[in-house]
């Protein structure tokens, strides 16, 4: 846990969300646009995810929400635009150890589908130096309820058990920001709870995406809607109700 008032100014708590937690770094996206060709995917795009803090983004499909998640991780680059962690500019240099400080899960799982379960993360545990890493395995294991299957080879697990495996992995490091495309995709209601004490649970900064937006709004401190490229609206999240947020999305979401 992070020393709490170091982030706030003498003694004011940090506003860095719902839980305070300052000791996670934060994610700072300024003027970001991607282009394919002469297809604009994002347009001078500005996202503030504070430190310990958790927005969940909204938008309808190809509203460039894959492509914004992808930058931050990395793993795609932008065309213009700036991306930092922690102040840290990750856009300017290729950073080695940006996956060590990133959990991130999308629809694609990162897992070896020969493999078992437990080599896997076996795998992704000494990818990422993990220490005490057969404790850390079977804790994470136990986490998302899957130690009875941790011999199986991955590509016998059923969709929503290998979205359970892909949050491990995504976990496995302790990394301190979450960047979760549709985790909920083929969760089944105990999973869906797992993964809701899991993710408020944390000291981390979490970037969701989801088209639930019941569920995010509910899990997150902010929330954002993208729509075509441009970020078209952003709020607290406790101050909308569900029905209000429903509302605003089909206003904006068009
Ligand atoms: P979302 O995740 O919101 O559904 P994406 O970020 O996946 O949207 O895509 C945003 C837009 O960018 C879409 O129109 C998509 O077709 C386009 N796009 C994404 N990746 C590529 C690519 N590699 N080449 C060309 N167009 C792409």
């Amino acid at each position: 846990m992070g020393d709490r008032s170091a982030a706030g100014v003498a003694g004011t708590p940090a506003t860095s969300g719902a839980h305070g937690v300052a000791s996670a770094p934060g994610i700072s996206v300024r003027q970001l646009t991607k282009t394919y060709g002469r297809f604009r995917a994002l347009h001078r795009v500005d996202l503030e995810v504070a430190p310990g803090s958790f927005l969940a983004l909204f938008g309808p499909n190809g509203a460039g929400k894959s492509t914004l998640l992808g930058i931050i991780a990395g793993l795609v680059r932008p065309s213009r635009g700036q991306v930092f962690l922690d102040g840290e500019e990750i856009t300017k240099d290729r950073d080695e150890n940006l996956g060590k400080r990133i959990g991130a899960l999308s629809y694609q799982t990162y897992l070896y589908d020969e493999l078992t379960v437990l080599e896997n993360l076996r795998f992704y545990g000494r990818l990422f130096g993990v220490e005490d890493r057969e404790e850390r395995i079977e804790s994470l294991l136990s986490t998302v309820g899957m130690e009875s299957r941790s011999g199986s080879p991955v590509r016998t697990l059923s969709r929503g058990m290998r979205q359970r495996v892909a949050l491990a992995r995504a976990l496995l490091h302790d990394p301190d920001i979450l960047l979760l495309d549709e985790p909920y995709s083929g969760l089944d209601q105990d999973a869906m709870v797992m993964l809701k004490t899991v993710l408020t649970a944390r000291n981390k900064t979490i970037l969701l995406v989801t088209h639930d937006l019941v569920r995010g709004l509910e899990s997150a401190d902010r929330v954002a809607i993208l729509n075509r490229g441009r970020l078209v609206f952003e709020a607290e999240a406790r101050e909308l109700s569900a029905s209000d947020f429903e509302q605003t999305y089909r206003d904006h979401a068009v």
